[in-house]
């Protein structure tokens, strides 16, 4: 870093709270999986929104690139740095306001852990409406900043449908601040929905004011065997009309379950091994315990287990929860998150394993995901294992069956060759567009959704 930077950050921030030395940067520079790392010159931590716009201005003064990193979960490479960059930490920026009872809502710092505002909010009987496995490290300002999904999308939405405004500071210090203000407002673009899914391309998100949906103190929980993932999704699609406290519809693959219980030193779920687990998760007001098995009554010859307390539920639950962990285990894992049309949900994946079955012979395929929105995460297990091929055979299929190449984890820097695969000349140029006006000396997040050549922006 140039002494004219570090004086400057050093000024913005005060000098405990910009860390130059390399021990010191080390757990900021490679990403959750250990799979992606890059060298920041320095890591600077604001402790509010006047802070963030000054170490803006101080990098642009500079011509300093910035990558803005929450909780470092992020499965995509997005948050740690390319090289050479400053990394804006925004682990100060943590605050959990005064919930809003009228309103449903409640106005947090980017910073905020998931599980600290789920923390407040249940203790006033309110709840997020996204959950993720990694709740107690992802961020709310990260979590917008991919519009993540994870396990209630199907009663819940998207990160974005839990946003009502945000305030965030743009590469030139500049501060957008929709973050008051009645929950409809139309009155020309909608900036809070634009920086959902930004990656911190566009923005630094500094504070989120979220809508809050009532806790449901009453579960239950099922896992079911099934044969194929097409009957499996039948199911879901059915219950989701009919079951009205449904929140979850999980999948976890054979090969998946075998490896976990083998890792984990569990017995399988079900007494017998399945092709296909689907993990059902209900809550409600009154105890849905009865409607689901009823729901489930009307299936015949249905191998299921069901849990209705608290700690029947959590055992059924890490079943699913920790197969991210455990596709780590043994080895970084070639990682995709796709998403298929329901109707392709057989096709695709049995495309899915004939390519990489021929291209690494020996790995474990570990699948799972959000069956509901046909989200399947990819994970190839394995040693030298042909990346790029992987990649390129399981994208490939999945752009042809009309599905999504990164259906929650975003573009980062791990898919940006791939972006054009399912998203148009078109779509990438308006993109692009919006990239180059919002932050025309290309400073944030160089290398992240867009090649850095592609958009005229100089990468480090
Ligand atoms: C075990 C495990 C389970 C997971 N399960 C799910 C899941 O079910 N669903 C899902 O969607 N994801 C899941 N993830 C991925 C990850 O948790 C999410 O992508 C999460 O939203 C990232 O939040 P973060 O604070 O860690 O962001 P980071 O990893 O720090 O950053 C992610 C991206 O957001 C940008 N960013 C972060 N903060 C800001 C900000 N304040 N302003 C602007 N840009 C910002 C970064 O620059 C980067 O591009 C999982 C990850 C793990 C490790």
């Amino acid at each position: 870093v140039t002494v004219g930077l570090e004086t400057a950050l050093v000024a913005a921030v005060g000098s405990a709270h910009v860390t130059t030395d390399p021990d010191l940067r080390a757990g900021y520079e490679v990403d959750w999986m250990g799979r992606r790392w890059g060298t920041a010159v320095a890591v600077v931590r604001p402790g509010n929104v006047a802070e963030v716009a000054e170490v803006l201005l101080a990098c642009a003064a500079q011509g300093a690139h910035v990558v803005v990193q929450g909780g470092n979960t992020g499965l995509s490479g997005g948050g740690v740095p390319g090289g050479g960059e400053v990394l804006l930490s925004t682990t100060r920026l943590s605050q959990v306001g005064v919930l809003d009872r009228a309103m449903g809502e409640v106005t947090v710092g980017a910073g905020a852990s998931l599980a600290d505002v789920r923390r407040v909010a249940r203790a006033e009987g309110w709840d997020v409406g996204v959950d993720l496995a990694s709740r107690d490290s992802a961020t709310i300002g990260g979590m917008v900043a991919t519009n993540a999904g994870g396990l209630r999308v199907l009663r819940h939405g998207t990160m974005k449908a839990q946003v009502r405004g945000v305030r965030a500071v743009l590469a030139d210090g500049s501060v957008i601040d929709r973050l008051t203000g009645p929950s409809k407002d139309s009155s020309g673009y909608d900036l809070t929905s634009l920086l959902a899914g930004s990656e911190g391309t566009l923005a630094v998100i500094t504070d989120v004011r979220l809508r809050l949906v009532p806790v449901l103190p009453l579960g239950a929980t099922a896992i079911l065997r099934f044969d194929t993932l097409g009957r499996a999704s039948t199911l879901v699609r059915r219950l989701v009309g009919s079951l009205g406290s449904l929140q979850s519809a999980e999948v976890v693959l054979g090969e998946a379950m075998d490896l976990l219980c083998a890792e984990l030193g569990r017995p399988l779920p079900l007494t017998d091994a399945a092709p296909v687990y689907l993990l059902l998760d209900c809550e409600a007001a009154d105890d849905p315990t009865p409607e689901l098995l009823a729901a489930l009554a009307e299936l015949d010859g249905l191998d299921a287990v069901v849990a209705s307390d608290r700690t029947g539920r959590a055992r059924l639950w890490e079943y699913r929860e920790r197969q991210s962990e455990v596709a780590g285990a043994r080895g970084t894992p070639v990682k995709l998150d796709v998403a298929l049309p329901l109707p392709g949900l057989d096709n695709g994946l049995a495309s899915i394993s004939a390519a990489v079955r021929s291209l690494a012979p020996d790995s474990v395929l570990v699948v799972f995901g959000h069956l509901a929105e046909g989200n399947l995460h990819v994970n190839v297990v394995g040693a030298d294992l042909p990346t790029e091929q992987l990649t390129a055979a399981v994208l490939g299929i999945v752009a042809s069956a009309g599905g999504s190449i990164s259906a929650e984890h975003g573009i980062g820097r791990a898919k940006v060759g791939w972006l054009p695969l399912t998203r148009s000349v078109a779509d990438v140029a308006a993109m692009a567009a919006l990239k180059g006006a919002w932050d025309p000396a290309g400073l944030l997040a160089p290398g992240v959704l867009f090649e850095s050549q592609g958009t005229g922006l100089s990468g480090p």
